[in-house]
C-alpha cells in the first residue's frame, strides 16, 4: 500500500497514475533501436504502475511494435499531420501511426520553432488525433527571452488556451499535457523544482477554469527539460508534477530506467 501512494499522486480524489515519455527526437536506426527495446525491457520489467512512453521516429515503430510486445512499455509518435490521406508529401497520417502507436506528441517546441506549427495547427492535430483515439502529449512552454521578461504565465495560457480550443473535457482524458520551459530543453538547465511547481500549478487551475476542478486534478502534468536520475526526484516530488518528458537522457536505456525506477 505504501509503495502504491508513493507511486500516484492523490490530489482532490482521483489518483493521478504518474506518466514517463521518453523522447528520441531524430535519433536511432532500427538496429539500435531493437538493441535498446531488448535491455530496456529488461530494466523496468518489475515496473507496472507508472505509465512508460518511448516517443520514436517513425522509421523505428514498426520494429518497436515488435519488440515491446507483451510489455508495459507504450510508443508515441513524434508528430502527425492532420489529415488522414491525400497529396501531403512527406507528412505521415493518424491512421499510419495507429497501427504502432498509442500516442502522439503535439506542439514539441522543436516542432513549433523549425516547422512553424502554429497554435492553431496543432489545435487541427489535437482534434484529429482524438477522432482516432490516439492519446496525445501536448507540449507547452516559454522562450528564454518569455521568461525573462516575466511572459511565461501568459505565453502557456495562450498555448493551452488556443491549442485546447473546442476539445471537449472527455477528450481531455485522453491527454497529458508536458510543460516544457524551451530554455531547459537540451540545455542541461534545469528548471528548479520550485520554479517548474509554480508553471505546473499555474496550468492546473487554468485547466480548471476552462473545465473543472475535476477534470483538472485528473490531468497529469508532467515536466520536461534536461531531465536526468540527478533531478527527477526533486521534481517528482512536487505536487502537480505527475511525470517526466527526457529527452537527451531517454537515449541511454540505462539512464532513462534509472529516471523511472526514481520517480
Ligand atoms: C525534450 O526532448 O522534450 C527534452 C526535454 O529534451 P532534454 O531532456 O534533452 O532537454
Amino acid at each position: 500500500m505504501l509503495f502504491l501512494v508513493c507511486k500516484y499522486k492523490n490530489k482532490g480524489g482521483k489518483m493521478r497514475k504518474k506518466f514517463i515519455a521518453g523522447n528520441w527526437k531524430m535519433n536511432k536506426t532500427v538496429d539500435e533501436a531493437k538493441e535498446y527495446a531488448s535491455n530496456f525491457k529488461e530494466l523496468i520489467s518489475e515496473i507496472n504502475n507508472i505509465d512508460i512512453v518511448l516517443c520514436a521516429p517513425f522509421t523505428l515503430l514498426p520494429e518497436l511494435k515488435n519488440s515491446t510486445q507483451g510489455t508495459n512499455i507504450k510508443l508515441a509518435a513524434q508528430n502527425m499531420y492532420f489529415e488522414d490521406s491525400g497529396a501531403y508529401t512527406g507528412e505521415i497520417s493518424p491512421l499510419m501511426i495507429k497501427e504502432f502507436c498509442d500516442y502522439v506528441v503535439v506542439g514539441h517546441s522543436e516542432r513549433r520553432k523549425y516547422f512553424n506549427e502554429t497554435n492553431s495547427i496543432l489545435n487541427k492535430k489535437i482534434k484529429k488525433a482524438l477522432v482516432h483515439n490516439i492519446k496525445i502529449i501536448f507540449c507547452c512552454g516559454e522562450t528564454l527571452e518569455e521568461n525573462e521578461s516575466e511572459q511565461t504565465q501568459k505565453v502557456i495560457q495562450k498555448q493551452i488556451t488556443e491549442g485546447l480550443s473546442d476539445i471537449s473535457k472527455e477528450d481531455l482524458n485522453q491527454m497529458v499535457i508536458a510543460y516544457e520551459p524551451v530554455w531547459a530543453i537540451g540545455t542541461g538547465k534545469t528548471a528548479t523544482p520550485e520554479l517548474a511547481e509554480d508553471v505546473h500549478s499555474f496550468i492546473r487551475n487554468l485547466i480548471s477554469e476552462l473545465y473543472d476542478e475535476e477534470t483538472s486534478q485528473n490531468l497529469r502534468i508532467i515536466y520536461g527539460g534536461s531531465v536526468k536520475p540527478e533531478n527527477i526526484e526533486g521534481l517528482i516530488i512536487k505536487e502537480n508534477i505527475d511525470g517526466a518528458l527526457p529527452g537527451g537522457a531517454s537515449l541511454d536505456p540505462i539512464k532513462f530506467s534509472e529516471i523511472i525506477k526514481k520517480m
